[in-house]
């Protein structure tokens, strides 16, 4: 069996965005680090792959807008340091009934925190879209100015050329079997043989979690694969224009029976992104690809909201994708603790929602595995022990 010793000050296993993104924070920080993946860069496996994901802070709880503001600004350090476009700016648009828990949440989390919004009735939206979207009469549209499109794949490889060009190592198609506390620090061991030790350890291994924990720990959290579709519609010929990035069509959420989200026109020439937040429980080793999620209701929510500029009878362009779910789909971002107290941190449950802000949870990430604390959230939402308990702290 091949063994190798290094020494590193971290050590970052799972090389998804969040994992990327923190190796670039530590290694910034002049750290050590050492970025591992099981399978190859970039792969398609996982939950950060693909053309686009999108950017929004509309949220009813306000520690998230907080969060995706302030990523706002480190996905813009970020593309400036790197030298290509990640993140191209549009605005956000929710619609739903106007007695939507979410939607009024959201106008509560906006009035209280004063940042700029306009609540629209059916009318006042089909006049902003000039007919481009229909809402029932009794939905009411939220338009804000923070929505926006990043190129996911692309923004994953930013942060792993950030992390090189700082210094890190990363290594691919290495699997990560266990995790061993050796006073010191820890020891990383893997599937082939090689050993790496580090300092401090941070654990960004996606839907593959409870894999990993049940071995490093015996802990199994209530995270749950889903396997999804990302799926892109063809606009109808002479219409293309009107749903576009640069013609100001927004990102988007549908709320009510259905939780829907899509993006204009970007990535695709001629086509837009509708999809469905939901998905069907996987292994993530032993996936169906390509389960097709609520196809019916996503056909008929095109039908009506783009009155007939898109073609609903299938999407031409299909991505399959994991979301790793938690019960409240609040993120998991913690010490392991146990044995390994605070020497191992993790980062995973991101609910379909969290690559957005993986600029400043990496930052997060690695204050907690270097500093111990982080002022940039409060952790209470995010702590492990809240499963032990019966609502949210
Ligand atoms: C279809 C879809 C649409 C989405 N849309 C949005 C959106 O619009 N906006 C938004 O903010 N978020 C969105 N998300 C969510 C976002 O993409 C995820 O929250 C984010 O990508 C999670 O990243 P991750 O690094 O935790 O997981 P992953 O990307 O899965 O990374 C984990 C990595 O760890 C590796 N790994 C696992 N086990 C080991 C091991 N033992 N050893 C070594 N490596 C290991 C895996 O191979 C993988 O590469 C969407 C997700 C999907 C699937």
């Amino acid at each position: 069996m091949e063994s190798s010793t290094s020494d590193y000050d971290v050590i970052v296993i799972g090389a998804g965005v969040m994992g990327s993104s923190t190796a670039y924070q530590a290694s910034k920080r002049g750290l050590k680090t050492l970025l591992l993946e099981q399978f190859d860069f970039l792969h398609h496996r996982g939950s950060s792959h693909g053309e686009s994901r999108n950017i929004r802070a509309a949220y009813p709880e306000h520690y998230y807008s907080s969060l995706v503001i302030k990523s706002y600004h480190l996905w813009e350090q970020a593309q400036a340091q790197v030298g290509f476009n990640v993140y191209y700016k549009a605005h956000h648009f929710d619609m739903g009934p106007s007695n939507d828990s979410t939607i009024l949440s959201i106008v509560e989390n906006f009035r209280e925190n004063n940042l700029p919004y306009q609540l629209l009735s059916h009318e006042q939206v089909a006049e902003k879209f000039s007919g481009r979207v229909n809402i029932p009469d009794d939905w009411v549209g939220l338009s804000t100015e923070y929505g926006g499109i990043i190129k996911a794949t692309k923004a994953v490889t930013m942060f792993q050329t950030l992390a090189r060009n700082h210094g890190a190592v990363l290594k691919d198609n290495v699997e990560v079997t266990d995790i061993k506390n050796d006073g010191a620090g820890v020891v990383v061991l893997t599937a082939n043989g090689e050993e790496f030790r580090g300092k401090k350890c941070v654990v960004t291994v996606g839907a593959w979690v409870n894999k990993l924990l049940k071995k490093v720990s015996g802990v199994e959290l209530p995270i749950q694969p889903l396997e999804t579709l990302l799926c892109y519609w063809r606009i109808k010929e002479g219409h293309e224009g009107k749903l576009t990035i640069s013609g100001d069509f927004p990102t988007f959420s549908s709320f009510g029976s259905v939780l829907l989200y899509g993006s204009p026109s970007l990535e695709f020439p001629g086509l837009i992104k509708v999809a469905v937040h939901d998905g069907n429980p996987c292994d993530p080793d032993k996936r169906p690809w390509g389960s097709g999620v609520m196809m019916n209701e996503m056909k008929e929510w095109i039908e009506e909201r783009f009155g007939g500029l898109v073609d609903s009878s299938e999407p031409v362009v299909k991505l399959s994708c994991m979301y790793s779910m938690t019960p409240d789909e609040d993120f998991v971002i913690d010490f392991l603790g146990g044995e390994f107290g605070e020497k191992v941190v993790l980062g995973a449950g991101f609910s379909g929602h969290g690559f957005k802000m993986a600029p400043v949870i990496g930052k997060i990430l690695t204050e907690l595995v270097v500093d111990g604390e982080t002022d940039e959230v409060d952790l209470k939402h995010f702590r492990i022990g809240r499963f032990n308990k019966t609502s949210k702290q």
